[in-house]
């Protein structure tokens, strides 16, 4: 039984089924992100963990005890949100001290945890000033801060980072997981920056459409995504539509009559499928050295990786490799494309879809 669990949760806006029967068992200390686009019901579920929505139907407990009914004040839990929403007139010290204060908290162990949270947070020298002094990366540190002092047995965050830069975000996110170690707080985060997800998170939840499609940890959501969705939402996806040929006991891939050679299925013979390969997947080699030629119609370099769109006779395909400090092929060049059969995976579509 998981610390925190979601049994069958819904929530039903007239017609419409913002979440459905979702069912997620979170472990004490994990971090879990909720991922998916706009719209697919993130936010209802962490509004109904947080108790600021009631749910039509299912059930939610915490550490063993039944919690759906039970007010928000009642269930301690820390929550930060997307605007940090600071007490504007006080300083950070007494922002942090204020669910202290209102738990009744002693002054002098008050005092004591406000000093030992805000030193976590590196906001240590800035306890005096007040939020309108503070970059957003602090403030959102304090906001951090303030969820944590309680110590509740989890904290929810709702896309906490999305008003940073690109650049204070990626820090943060590192900054936000190592505060989260530290204290071992079970954490649940919405999001929808999918590398926001991946790079620190324990396991993922993707949603679409109200439901949990594929609950992972973040490399095997990547590399094995359940869902066409998934596949293309998380991380960079060549998806290609094809078909199955089937001969004996074994068979092979095929678009537009050429032979792609991929990892091995249990399909019948003409049976629609998807072809599917990360670019990082995929080799550059010179021209007829590989199994697709092709022709680079642009570049990209990226700094750590370049990527490359070929031109190829069943598509375009982007490519990337790694930067070796060298300038590799050109647009306007002919290139091969290689790849290991394991790394193109195949996902059966519909017999009806199947071409002849
Ligand atoms: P976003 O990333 O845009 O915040 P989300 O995945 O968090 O999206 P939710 O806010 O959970 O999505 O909304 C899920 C669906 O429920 C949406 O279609 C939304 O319009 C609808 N919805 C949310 N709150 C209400 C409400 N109070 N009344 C009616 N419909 C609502």
């Amino acid at each position: 039984m998981g610390f925190l669990t979601l049994e069958s949760l819904s929530k039903v806006y007239g017609e419409l089924a913002a979440v459905r029967d979702v069912d997620l068992s979170v472990a004490k200390g994990e971090f879990v992100s909720l991922l998916g686009p706009s719209g697919c019901g993130k936010t209802t579920t962490l509004q109904m963990i947080a108790g600021l929505v009631e749910p039509s139907k299912g059930k939610i407990t915490l550490d063993g005890r039944d919690i759906t009914r039970v007010t928000p004040n009642n269930r301690g839990l820390g929550i930060v949100f997307q605007s940090y929403a600071l007490f504007p007139h006080m300083t950070v010290a007494q922002n942090v001290a204020f669910g202290l204060e209102m738990r009744k908290v002693p002054r002098a162990e008050r005092e004591e945890r406000v000093k030992a949270m805000l030193g976590l947070v590196h906001l240590g020298q800035f306890a005096e000033r007040y939020p309108r002094q503070l970059s957003g990366g602090q403030r959102q540190r304090v906001a951090i801060a303030r969820a944590l002092v309680i110590q509740p047995p989890v904290l929810l965050l709702d896309e906490p980072l999305s008003n940073l830069d690109a650049k204070l975000r990626e820090e943060m996110q590192f900054e936000l997981r190592r505060i989260q170690q530290r204290v071992g707080t079970t954490t649940i985060m919405v999001t929808h920056d999918q590398a926001e997800a991946l790079s620190i998170s324990d396991r993922v939840v993707v949603m679409e459409q109200g439901r949990m499609t594929q609950i992972d940890a973040p490399y095997r959501l990547y590399e094995r995504p359940a869902t066409a969705f998934i596949s293309s939402f998380v991380g960079k996806m060549n998806r290609l539509d094809g078909v199955w040929r089937r001969h004996g006991a074994s068979g092979h891939a095929e678009i537009a009559g050429m032979k792609l050679p991929s990892e091995a299925v249990d399909l019948a013979d003409g049976y629609a499928v998807a072809l599917s390969i990360r670019p990082e997947k995929l080799l550059l080699k010179p021209a007829g050295q590989g199994r697709l030629d092709g022709k680079i119609v642009n570049r990209f370099f990226l700094g750590s990786y370049w990527l490359f769109n070929v031109e190829t006779a069943i598509g375009l395909i982007s490519v990337s490799v790694p930067n070796d400090g060298e300038e590799p092929a050109s647009e306007g060049d002919t290139v091969a494309l290689d790849w290991t059969p394991a790394s193109l995976r195949v996902e059966a579509l519909s017999a009806q879809g199947a071409a002849a």
